[in-house]
């Protein structure tokens, strides 16, 4: 009999990604009802300034390089270039007293392709465990993998994915999990709640990893929003992080790259699973996979680290984190229960008169023609809560603020 190709069947185990698409289609629809409504839009994850003048002068100047027979640079080295390695090295982790060097961060185009991708270098007996609601990716890369065995639609779940609910009575920061995962994929600060994790508790995930072998995949993409103190910027500002824990790293939010593509991974060298190194893993992935970030975006990486690139980019965060303020005190001022906001470009609400999320995505556009993402869509826990984020321009968030406040 003829033997067909077959598809990776646990494609087929992946629920429908609904939430942007039905999010897109209820506002088509809406704009066609009220074609002079303005929408106002808070819903989307990405940056809206543009990026900062110092990053484009070193744009400038290394596009001119690739021109020119004595400067131009061809394929990148695979971890990344050293001059920006060094750099990262130094201000992110060496300046924050952890021991971080060069050669165990490794460049990419960005946090989500990592996120995705790490799973790669793991057993597919692993157990996963994830925080709900949660960054889609984690789970759904693993699915892709077939490491979470099937989906229950009623429960919303994955059979054998271990969800650890974020609630507002644990501060949305889950609990130490009784069954013990292998892998634990912890976001902080988190997207979509925007909560943190303090240094003493996040202290409490390495000890309870390193005392059971569990990895931890910590996604720090939102660590330049942090305003706190005891706040950690890295895990490895635990101790003992070396030895059990992971990083991801994204210029996207930090520097406004969604469009450029630029992040990174740390995996320390003494880091390992079942007593094997993990960072010649990554490596040989790195190497066989994926052929560098470009070296223009990697020299614009190199500015976001330059004194007036710091200034630049610190200013924009501040610019994001005036209209989280705006958003967080006027709802606050209206009435309704709200967290996030403080150490992150996230606000995470509960819907008013018991609504689900998607009762008050409706309410919300139609009353107040404001679009905001049902917090259902990034899991059970999420239902019943909303997320607004800071990125807008200064204007529209204001005046969407007080379209709610005056409904
Ligand atoms: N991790 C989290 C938690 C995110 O929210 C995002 C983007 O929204 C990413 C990673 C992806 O970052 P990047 O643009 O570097 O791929």
């Amino acid at each position: 009999m003829l033997k067909m190709a077959q598809i990776n069947s646990n494609y087929k185990k992946l629920p429908g990604s609904y939430l942007f698409s039905t999010i897109g289609k209820k506002v088509r629809e809406y704009q066609e009802k009220n074609p002079g409504a303005r929408i106002i839009r808070l819903g989307i994850g990405d940056v809206t300034q543009p990026i900062a003048p110092e990053i484009i002068t070193a744009l400038h100047k290394a596009v001119d390089e690739m021109g020119n027979p004595e400067t131009f640079k061809g394929y990148a080295p695979d971890l990344g270039y050293e001059f920006l390695r060094s750099v990262i090295a130094k201000k992110d982790f060496i300046e924050r007293g952890c021991e971080i060097s060069p050669d165990e961060i490794f460049v990419s185009d960005g946090a989500k392709c990592d996120c995705g991708n790490i799973q790669e270098i793991f057993s597919l007996d692993n157990r996963v465990a994830v925080c709900d609601p949660v960054y889609p990716v984690y789970v759904d890369s693993n699915v892709m993998a077939g490491r979470t065995g099937e989906y229950d639609p009623a429960k919303e779940c994955f059979n054998d994915v271990i969800y650890m609910p974020c609630l507002k009575e644990n501060g949305f920061t889950p609990e130490l999990p009784s069954k013990v995962p292998d892998l634990i994929y912890l976001c902080f600060p988190n997207n979509p709640t925007g909560a943190v994790i303090h240094k003493a508790e996040l202290q409490k995930w390495v000890d309870y990893a390193n005392e059971h072998g569990s990895i931890i995949l910590y996604d720090a993409a939102y660590e330049a929003y942090i305003s706190e103190d005891d706040v950690p910027h890295s895990i490895y500002e635990c101790n003992g992080a070396k030895g059990c824990a992971i990083e991801f790293r994204s210029f996207s939010k930090t520097a406004g790259f969604t469009g450029l593509r630029l992040g990174f991974t740390v995996i320390p060298k003494e880091l390992k699973a079942g007593g094997e190194a993990l960072w010649p893993l990554w490596a040989r992935r790195h190497g066989t996979k994926y052929n560098g970030a470009p070296y223009i975006v990697q020299k614009a990486g190199e500015a976001v680290y330059s004194e007036n690139g710091r200034k630049q980019v610190r200013e924009q965060i501040a610019y994001y984190m005036q209209n989280a303020g705006i958003i967080l005190d006027g709802l606050a001022a209206a009435g309704y229960e709200v967290s996030g906001g403080k150490n992150a470009p996230y606000i995470w609400l509960k819907t008013p008169d018991d609504m689900t999320s998607w009762q008050f995505f409706d309410y919300l556009l139609e009353k107040a023609g404001v679009v905001g993402t049902p917090g259902s869509g990034f899991g059970p826990h999420g239902e019943h809560y909303f997320r607004l984020t800071a990125f807008g321009n200064r204007e529209n968030t204001i005046e969407a603020i007080e379209r709610i406040k005056s409904l």
